[in-house]
Parts: structure tokens; sequence; C-alpha cells
């Protein structure tokens, strides 16, 4: 079993005992008393706290930490009380101590805590690692240190991530030896360590109460594990899916994708995968995913700013490009069938759908329409490309013109710099840029005085519904289409993709409207 366990990390008794009570009440199945952060720490103050836990937690498993500060403790408590404290916990009976594994093998702390753990108890020693900075440099070597150095010890190895391709030494460790332990890498390109930990049967994922409760950075909530990310149902079977981009974390994917896992009782998880860089970073990710296939990864959504290095990367595989993607030139879903890559676009055909939706005609009233894309990135050409299959007249505005320029050389259109917005003329506004999306949502890529009430705004952004271009465009009278509708439609062709199964577009459209 992989416990998802709540860190208790407050000042006093009476917080701790707040925070037990809370951490039951969202679900918590394990509790990690956190004593270091204990102001007054004494023995004795220890033991209250894991009274506390008994009576508002019962048959809740504890694990008792007194971190040192060299480790990532928060007070500078001295060796000889933070040992006291957990020699103690071992006497009351505590299922778990975490002891640092660099402390332990010193005499003066491991004799003591050795003898305490040999006297009949059944509590359990975890000896853990941190690496506040990088990697470890050789994780599997470390691990079989940590294991050998006491009969039954569970080792804890835990690193900060600065890039999501990081992350695989710990999984590569999970997966190569199967052992007891905790694994994870922390901060936020570090993610989806936390949950593929249960599909190797971690022994713990640390979650917090409420986001401001986090005890280590990328710590998701226990409400965000269990409810967002599917947590209960994770086993060793479960495929997964997920939102390639940067930024990433603002992405609705995982709850659309994952509610509608829920719903048709599909054993599939759905996470946000931060992926910082540009082709080389795009390309080493997906190698480093595809030369692990017992990660079960199945497929992708991909965002800002990797859909054209997603079709150049489908491509130097020798995948299966959609015809569709091909003739964007972006693609914003991969499909992993054994070694076989797809690529697809289903942006194209959800942006003319809400643009024919929102404007109240078919696909022919957008013939020689005047059209303005702010824009040229795999988003713009999805756009782009519909658009120029009905035959409307496009300018593409792009703050990088030389991006404007080549876009528009492939679809036969014009372009201009987004300086020149100023002198716009066009009917239909469509900003396919990140301007104005969460969390920068004061901004718009359109200055207010350019908009007029015959023009129809339309904005890609989707968080939030409304942008400040659309607010704008909607008071002065403008026909406005969201980037929602655009979102529900590429993310219900997706789910077919992924699954073969339509989704159910209320439940999509319900998260998407009340978040
Ligand atoms: P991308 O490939 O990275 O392109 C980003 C575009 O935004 C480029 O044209 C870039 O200009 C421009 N840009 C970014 N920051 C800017 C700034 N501060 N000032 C001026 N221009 C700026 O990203 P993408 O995949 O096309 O996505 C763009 C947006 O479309 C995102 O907000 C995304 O959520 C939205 N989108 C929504 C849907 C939907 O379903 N609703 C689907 C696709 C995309 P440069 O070329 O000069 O860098």
């Amino acid at each position: 079993m992989t416990y998802l366990a709540v860190p208790i990390a407050v000042k006093t008794l009476q917080e701790a005992e707040e925070q037990i009570q809370a951490a039951v009440a969202t679900g918590a199945e394990l509790l990690e008393l956190r004593t270091d952060y204990l102001v007054h720490l004494s023995v004795d103050l220890a033991l209250k706290v894991i009274d506390a836990a008994r009576q508002f937690a019962p048959g809740l498993p504890i694990i008792v930490t007194c971190r040192d500060y060299q480790q990532g403790g928060t007070l500078r408590h001295p060796n000889g009380l933070r040992t006291n404290v957990l020699t103690a916990a071992v006497r009351a009976g505590a299922e778990f101590i975490d002891v640092e594994y660099e402390n332990f093998i010193s005499v003066a702390i491991g004799s003591k805590i050795s003898l305490a753990l040999s006297t009949g108890t059944e509590t359990r020693l975890i000896l853990s690692a941190h690496n506040f900075q990088t990697k470890f440099k050789n994780i599997t070597k470390h691990y079989w240190e940590i294991a050998n150095v006491f009969s039954g010890a569970i080792p804890k190895l835990v690193y900060s991530a600065h890039h999501i391709n990081e992350c695989f030494d710990i999984l590569d460790l999970q997966h190569g030896t199967m052992g007891e332990m905790i694994a994870f890498c922390m901060d936020e390109p570090g993610f989806m360590t936390r949950v593929l930990t249960k599909k190797f049967n971690g022994l713990v994922s640390f979650a917090s109460i409420g986001e401001k409760m986090a005890t280590a950075p990328g710590q998701p909530t226990v409400e965000q594990l269990r409810d967002l990310y599917r947590w209960d149902s994770i086993n060793a079977q479960t495929e997964f899916y997920g939102v390639i981009g940067d930024p990433i974390a603002h992405s609705l994917s995982p709850a659309v994708h994952n509610a509608c896992f829920a719903e048709r009782g599909l054993n599939k998880v759905y996470v946000p995968l931060l992926v910082a860089g540009e082709q080389s970073d795009f390309n080493a990710f997906m190698d480093n995913i595809l030369s692990r296939p017992w990660l079960g990864f199945k497929g992708f959504s991909v965002t800002i700013p990797h859909k054209e290095y997603a079709i150049n990367y489908v491509k130097e595989k020798g995948g299966v490009i959609d015809p569709l993607a091909e003739r964007i030139g972006a693609a914003n879903t991969i499909i992993v069938n054994g070694s076989q890559l797809s690529a697809y676009n289903t942006d194209c055909i959800a942006a003319i759908d809400a643009i024919t939706v929102g404007l109240g005609i078919d696909k022919a009233g957008l013939r020689e329409m005047p059209v303005a894309v702010i824009g040229a990135g795999g988003g713009a050409r999805a756009v782009v490309a519909g658009l120029a299959d009905a035959e409307a007249k496009i300018k593409i505005y792009n703050r990088t013109v030389e991006r404007a320029k080549h876009l528009a050389h492939d679809f036969k259109c014009d372009y201009a710099s987004l300086d020149s917005l100023h002198k716009l003329k066009e009917k239909l506004i469509v900003n396919c840029t990140s301007i104005g999306m969460h969390p920068h949502i004061d901004a718009s890529p359109v200055d207010v005085k350019l908009l007029q009430k015959h023009i129809a705004v339309f904005d890609t952004v989707y968080t939030p519904p409304e942008t400040l271009l659309l607010k704008h465009a909607r008071e002065i009278g403008c026909k406005t289409i969201s980037g929602v509708d655009m979102f529900l439609k590429q993310a219900a062709e997706q789910f077919r993709l992924f699954t073969g199964q339509s989704p159910n577009v209320e439940t999509m459209r319900g998260i998407l409207t009340h978040k």
C-alpha cells in the first residue's frame, strides 16, 4: 500500500491537535509528525503530540520525524534532544521513525536509535537522504548503502528536480529495485513522481491539508491527489497520460480528462508535465518516457511552446502524422501504441467550430471574411490552417515578425508586426497568443481603443474563461467567443483518441466553467 501521508508541521501542541483533526477530515491515510517544528520541543511535548495523533486519528499509522536543521529541519534542535525524541517515539509505539541516514551512521546517534529498535518494538526505521540542490550522483548505490546499514530499514530518497528530465533516476530506482522505499522529486518539474510512486508501491506520497501548508516545494494537497489525480484508483496496471507544456500549472486538462476517465471507469490517470526548454528538451523528455514503457504512458496533450516540437519529434521517430496535423505543421496530441507514435491536431477543427457556432454562420460564411490572427505559434497555426481552408482573408500579427512571415508564407496570407495592430481593419480578431492567460490576467493583446461594435472577438485563451480582451469586447458590444468553446471541442476529440470512447462533454464544461 502507498499511504497518502500528511505532515503535521506546527509550532504548538494545540496547533498539532487542530491539524491532526483537519488531516483526518481531508482523508489522510498516515500522519508524519514533524516534531522539529515544535518551538518548545521536549520529549514530553513530542509524546503529547503522539498521544494527540492516537486520540484524534485512531488507527492511522504515524511517522515521527525530528528533522536535523542541516537536512531541511525547521528549528535548530540539538542532536541529543532529537535522538531522545525519536527513541521515545519508539517506546511509545510509533509505526515509523524517520532518521537522517548521515546522522544514523554516526555512532552517537545510530547506536541509541539501534538500541531502542532492538527492544522487541514493531517500529520501522526510515533512513532518509534529501538533496535540496540537485540529483544524487548515484542514487541506486546510495539506496543500497542505506538499505544495508540496518536490517529492515526503509530508504527515503528525495531530491529537487530543476527539470522534468531529472526525474527519471528516481523512477528507475523504484522500478529497478521494487524495494520498500519513499522516493520522489521535489519542485514542480518533479510532480509526476509524487503520483507515479503509487504505481511502484512506494511507502508514502506526501500531501498537505491546504496549499499554504505544504512542507516541501511541489507538494500537492490531499484533495488534489485524491480527487484530481485519482489517487485511490492508481495501481500497477494504471495507464498514464499527460499534458506537456510550460507553463502548465494553470492547465485544466488534468481536471477535465481525469473526471472523464473516472466517469467511464477507465484505469487511466492524467498528469501535468512541466517540460521547460526547446526542441532538444522536448526530445529528451519523450526519449526518456518512451524508453521506459513500464511507466505506462499512452498519450499526451501538447501545449505552449511544444506543438511544433511535437510534430518534428514524431516525424523524426518515423511515426504516423495525421494529414491535418501535417498541413498545420503542429500537433497537440501524441498517441503511444507500443513503439509506434502518432500525432494529431484537434485544435484546428475545434477553433473553426467555435468560430462558426459563435458567429452563427456555417463554414462557407467565413469565405472572404477579413480576420486578424494575433500570434504565430502552434495554436495560431491550427487556427490559420482552418481559416485558410475556409478561404477567409487572413492577416497575421505577431511580435516576432519572422515567425508571422513564415506562417503567412505557409498558408498564403498577409502578415504584419504586432506593433501595427493599430491599423487593424479586420472584422474578426482571434487572439492566439498567451497574453491575458492566468496568472497575467490584467493584460490584453489589443488596445481597447481599437475595438468597435462591429468587430467580433475570439480569444483562444481559456483561463480565465473571460479574458480582459473578451471583457473589453463584451462591454463595447462586440460578439465574443471564449477559448473555453475551443478547448472543450479539442479536449473531447483528444479523449476519443486516448480511449476510443466519447466523453461526457457536459462534465468537461462543468469543470471548465466552475473552476
Ligand atoms: P506558442 O506556440 O508558444 O506561441 C505563443 C504565441 O504567443 C507566439 O505567437 C508568441 O509570439 C506570442 N506571445 C507570447 N507572449 C507574448 C507577449 N508577451 N507579447 C506578444 N506576443 C507574445 O503557444 P501556443 O501553443 O500557440 O498557445 C498560445 C495560446 O493559445 C495559449 O494561451 C493557449 O492556451 C491558447 N490555446 C488555446 C486553445 C484552446 O483550446 N482554447 C488551443 C490552443 C492554444 P512570438 O512568436 O513573438 O514569441
